[in-house]
C-alpha cells in the first residue's frame, strides 16, 4: 500500500487562538485576546514572545484554564479519567495539575537560580523554547522555568552566587594542593575581567576583577587578585 503524501500544509500552532493579530502600516501587530490582559497588547512580530506571554498569563488562564497546556501541546487531560493520554495523538502522557503554592514556587525559582549558577549555564536558556517546554512537561504546566533572566535576578541571584561560592571554599579549604590561574576576557561592555580559577584539580570559578583605570602591571594585578579572594580563604 502506498503511504499517503504529506500534506505541507500545516494547521496553525495553538497559540494563535489566544493571540490577536491586526496589521498596522504594512505591519503584524500582536496582541493578547484576553480582554483584561494589560500587558501585552501592540507587541511586535514575535511569536516567541508572544508564546512567553500566554504561559505566563493570569487574564488568559482566567479564561482558559487549560491555554498552558493547549500552547505547548500537551493534550488536556479532563476531569481525572485515569492514566492519561499516552500515546495518544503523540502526547507525552504529561497532566496537568493545579497551580503551585506561591512559597512552593518560591521555592522552585530559587532552585532554579541554583542551578543556572551553580551549573554554569548561559542565561540564554531562559530564551529558549525547548528549555521552557521541557520545564512545563515535567512540572505538569506549572513551571516553565521562568521566561526572563531579571526574574532571578536580585536577591535570588544573590542567595545563590552565596551559596555556590560556600561550596567553592569549602572545596579549595580541604584540598591539599590547588593550582590558580588568572586569565582575562572582555565583558559585554568591552571591558577587560580578570577571571580566578582554582584547580584541585576540579576547576572552579574563585572569583573575579576588573582593574578598571589602574595600569594591569604584575604588582597591581597581584593586588586585586588578592583583594578578589574571599577573605575567609586569606586569613583561615
Ligand atoms: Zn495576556
Amino acid at each position: 500500500m502506498v503511504p499517503p503524501v504529506l500534506r505541507k500544509k500545516r494547521a496553525p500552532a495553538p497559540m494563535w487562538k489566544y493571540i490577536e493579530v491586526t496589521v498596522v502600516d504594512g505591519q503584524r501587530v500582536l496582541s493578547c485576546a484576553a480582554p483584561l490582559c494589560t500587558q501585552y497588547k501592540g507587541k511586535s512580530d514575535n511569536a516567541s514572545r508572544a508564546k512567553e506571554h500566554l504561559l505566563e498569563c493570569a487574564a488568559a488562564r482566567a479564561l482558559h484554564p487549560d491555554i498552558r497546556a493547549d500552547v505547548i501541546g500537551i493534550p488536556v487531560r479532563v476531569g481525572g479519567t485515569g492514566a492519561g493520554g499516552a500515546g495518544l495523538h503523540g502526547s507525552t502522557g504529561a497532566e496537568i495539575l493545579p497551580p503551585l503554592p506561591p512559597y512552593v514556587l518560591n521555592d522552585w525559582e530559587q532552585r532554579f537560580a541554583m542551578l543556572i549558577f551553580g551549573c554554569g549555564l548561559p542565561f540564554s536558556v531562559f530564551h529558549s523554547p525547548e528549555w521552557r517546554s521541557m520545564f512545563l512537561v515535567i512540572s505538569g504546566g506549572r513551571f516553565s522555568g521562568r521566561g526572563d533572566p531579571r526574574t532571578v535576578g536580585g536577591a535570588r541571584l544573590d542567595a545563590a552566587s552565596g551559596e555556590v561560592m560556600a561550596h567553592v571554599e569549602a572545596a579549595v579549604r580541604g584540598a591539599d594542593t590547588a593550582a590558580v590561574t588568572v586569565d582575562g576576557a572582555g565583558d559585554v561592555n568591552g571591558k577587560s575581567t580578570y577571571n580566578v580559577m582554582v584547580c584541585l584539580p576540579k576547576p572552579l570559578l574563585l572569583g573575579s576583577f576588573r582593574m578598571g583605570l589602574t595600569v594591569s602591571s604584575a604588582p597591581n594585578l597581584l593586588l586585586s587578585f588578592r583583594a578578589s579572594l574571599p577573605a575567609s580563604l586569606l586569613y583561615p
